[in-house]
């Protein structure tokens, strides 16, 4: 690889960019809190610059993320109006490059700073981001801080970027004292982080929230919260093992048995994207089954969820999900994400590999992931 060109161009932009100091006066008064003598201090939040789109310049072999987080925070220096902040750089990957490794790392770090700052703010590409922020949800539960991560669609150093606004949203969301827990900001929402999908690749409004309302709009440096966070009060618990090995299996019409069977060994679990509200082909007595069968007896977890992007699975309603799913001990996802499943069960099978406790973990409600109806 050739090494990463860093021009002037970036510098000239920071310039330009100080001098262009926005009107951060309500945002400025929910970032204030009282110290114990009356004085009023600045929220304290760290940054954490993982790399990412935000943070990236042209290789000469397509863009990589080489802006540090520093260079990041000078961009916008309104951001040091209305908040302490430091900043750290734990890594700089594309979010391709992202996984439990990087996950623990993440939730790691702010555990060892969890009592320094009231919130923290991660920079991260946005192509895995919908996964990390579902990862940190059951890493950091239960946090009465906000965790909010956020990126961009295009490089901090470009004149015509969303990195600035989703940046310094990030931060106003991050010192308003009605934020909490694990969220992503991005497009001027703020998304919990067990509900967020990236739908769109090239357009500034990348993110969804699935099958459950956004917590907040953020506009003109205030937040227009929708959804307030629960009682936290019982504090933070963090979690420092993720494990296992998930297969991630779409159905397609005509789909032979033979992969499920062929896989089984190297896997401790697997996701079955099934047809909409969930039905096996062949039903409880075809090679599907069988093959699934086969993965429940020796001990693997078997999840199926829908492949349709919204409001979740029902394997009750036809007779090809509903004796699938009473005779074959297999889990259902409802109205999960996809990124929030395949999370929270790397996240439980670093916890036990006990089947009832696994399905016990699976279907306790965390940061609104699961909701039954
Ligand atoms: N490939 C980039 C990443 O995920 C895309 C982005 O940040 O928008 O790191």
């Amino acid at each position: 690889m050739s090494p990463v060109r860093c021009t002037g161009r970036l510098l000239e932009i920071w310039k330009i960019r100080s001098v262009v100091g926005p009107d951060f006066s309500s945002a400025r008064q929910a970032a204030a809190c009282c110290s114990q003598e009356g004085e009023v201090v600045k929220r304290r939040i760290l940054m954490i610059a993982t790399g990412g789109t935000i943070a990236s310049m042209d290789s000469g072999e397509g863009l990589a993320p080489v802006i540090s987080s520093e260079q990041i925070l000078e961009t916008v220096p309104e951001i040091r109006d209305l908040c302490q902040v430091d900043a750290v750089q734990l890594m700089n990957l594309d979010s391709t490059n992202i996984g439990p490794e990087q996950w623990l790392k993440i939730s790691g770090h702010i555990r060892g700073q969890y009592e320094a700052y009231d919130g923290f703010v991660v920079t991260h590409g946005t192509d895995t981001m919908a996964y990390t922020a579902a990862a940190l949800s059951y890493l950091i539960q239960n946090s009465p801080k906000p965790v909010v991560i956020t990126g961009a669609q295009k490089s901090i150093s470009l004149r015509d970027t969303d990195a600035r606004i989703n940046l310094k949203d990030s931060f106003v969301y991050a010192a308003d004292a009605g934020s909490a827990g694990v969220s992503i900001v991005f497009g001027g929402k703020a998304i919990l982080g067990t509900r967020a999908r990236k739908e769109r690749t090239k357009s500034f409004n990348a993110f969804a929230s699935v099958d459950y309302p956004e917590l907040a709009a953020i506009r003109d440096q205030k937040v227009i919260r929708y959804i307030p966070e629960p009682d936290l009060s019982g504090g933070p618990v963090f979690y420092d093992r993720i494990g296992g090995r998930l297969l991630l299996l779409t159905l397609i019409p005509g789909m032979s048995a033979e992969v499920l069977r062929a896989c089984r060994d190297q896997y401790d679990g697997v996701v079955l994207q099934t047809f909409g509200v969930g039905g096996l082909p062949g039903g409880d007595e075809g090679p599907l089954a069988g093959a699934l069968r086969e993965w429940t007896e020796h001990g693997k977890v078997v999840v199926v969820m829908t492949q349709v992007p919204y409001e979740g699975s029902d394997m009750e309603v036809y007779q090809v999900g509903q004796t699938v799913k009473s005779r074959l001990h297999l889990m259902e996802a409802y109205n999960m994400t996809l990124e929030a499943v395949v999370t929270k069960l790397l996240w439980i099978l670093g916890q036990t590999r006990e089947p009832e406790e696994i399905r016990r973990m699976f279907y306790t409600e965390v940061r609104r992931d699961l909701i039954r109806v």
